[in-house]
């Protein structure tokens, strides 16, 4: 789950690491009243879950009251769906860091992750001089250590009270990172102000759900999710990912579903939706496909391989979802496992023609969504 900018600063804040003074706003007459506390120059900050809001003209800094009003009625009624603004004083900014700490999958441990030349290039300075990001494993059972930091404030060339401060951050930042069970914990930029301070400029915090049973988190709103659709797949515990091209995939279990989503891609087709409804999902069919047309995509793929599972169970699930929700596009199934004998059958008599090869059921469906008859 991806946390708003808003409270990932209040975690980091309570951790101990500075940020600017605040105020967290819904509608133009707030930014106002906030404005009036902190003063200007301030900065208008849209909350929304997608990176590169800088870019995207979502954050701005304002000198006076006129400019914050216009600043806030363009946020508000942007497309982004902003519905709340962090409206935070200004700082007066010497330099840009870049500071995370993430899970390494392949060493099985965390990755710092840091840069001095943070800010909204990231991206582009990972791709075109990679040399310039430091990386440090950390051994999760040993924690990082104080020699870690040490090399971090060395490659970022810091001395003084700022090396002091930036070390300080970073151990609070790995307390964070292991108290939260976060796949991801980021302060970019992390500001060294002209003044001396050292604060966090952004925040990003993305929490593993795996580990929701031991974490007290209040259930995620809509606002947390990309379309209604993958908001009602979480209600239900449905496994859900939002795209936006032609094929809704069905498919019971991860790899297999996310291996259907690589062959869609490998015949040159796109996939509208990934939805798993394998494991313990398996009697949601109706749901499923209930999801999966709420997509505008153009044909529904399902497979399911060597499942557990009851095939003939889906299949049915399958045939009582198209009687009631009557799909307005093709569906394409490969239907393999337990009972597959009885699947097939019940699928033939449902008017479906069973395919038993993944990839001739993918070409058919890139086919069908391309419009081939
Ligand atoms: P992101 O683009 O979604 O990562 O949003 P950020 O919160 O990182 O803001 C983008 C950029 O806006 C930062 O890299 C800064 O350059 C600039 N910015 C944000 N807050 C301030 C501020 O208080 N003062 C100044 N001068 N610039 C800011
Ligand atoms: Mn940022």
């Amino acid at each position: 789950m991806k946390l708003f900018e808003f409270q990932a600063k209040n975690i980091f804040r309570d951790a101990g690491i500075h940020v600017p003074e605040s105020a967290l706003v819904k509608t133009t007459s707030e930014v106002k009243k906030a404005l009036s506390v902190i003063g200007y120059p301030a900065v208008l900050k849209s909350q929304v879950l997608t990176g590169g809001r800088g870019k995207a003209g979502l954050i701005k800094i304002v000198q006076d009251e006129s400019a914050a009003m216009d600043a806030a009625d363009t946020l508000f009624s942007s497309p982004h769906r902003v519905n709340t603004i962090l409206v935070e004083e200004a700082v007066d900014i010497e330099r840009e860091i870049y500071l995370a700490i993430t899970v390494d999958p392949v060493e099985a441990c965390a990755l710092i992750l840091s840069s001095a030349e943070g800010g909204v290039e990231i991206e582009e300075l990972a791709e075109s001089a990679p040399e310039k990001i430091f990386r440090e494993n950390v051994n999760l059972e040993k924690g990082l250590q104080p020699f870690q930091t040490r090399n971090l404030v060395h490659a970022l060339g810091l001395e003084g009270t700022a090396a002091k401060e930036t070390a300080a951050v970073l151990s609070a930042l790995w307390k964070v990172f292991r108290d939260r069970d976060a796949e991801l914990v980021e302060i970019n930029p992390l500001f060294l102000s002209r003044s001396g301070e050292v604060l966090a400029g952004d925040g990003k915090l993305i929490l593993d759900d795996n580990a929701e049973w031991r974490q007290d988190r209040a259930d995620a709103g809509r606002e947390y999710f990309d379309s209604d659709a993958a908001f009602e797949a979480a209600k239900e515990g449905i496994p859900y990912l939002q795209f936006d091209g032609d094929i809704s995939l069905m498919c019971a279990g991860a790899g297999l579903t996310t291996t259907v989503y690589d062959l869609v891609i490998d015949e040159g087709g796109t996939v509208a939706n990934y939805l798993e409804f394998g494991g313990p999902n398996y009697r949601k069919a109706d749901k499923a496909m209930e999801l999966c047309l709420k997509n505008d995509s153009k044909v529904i793929l399902m497979v399911t391989f060597g499942t557990i599972a009851r095939a003939d169970v889906m299949a049915e699930g399958i045939v009582s979802a198209i009687n009631k929700l009557k799909p307005d596009r093709p569906i394409v199934t490969c239907i393999r496992g337990t009972n597959e004998a009885d699947a097939v059958k019940i699928l033939e008599k449902a008017g479906l023609i069973p395919l038993f090869d993944t990839e001739e059921a993918v070409r058919t469906a890139v086919a069908l969504a391309r419009g081939d008859s």
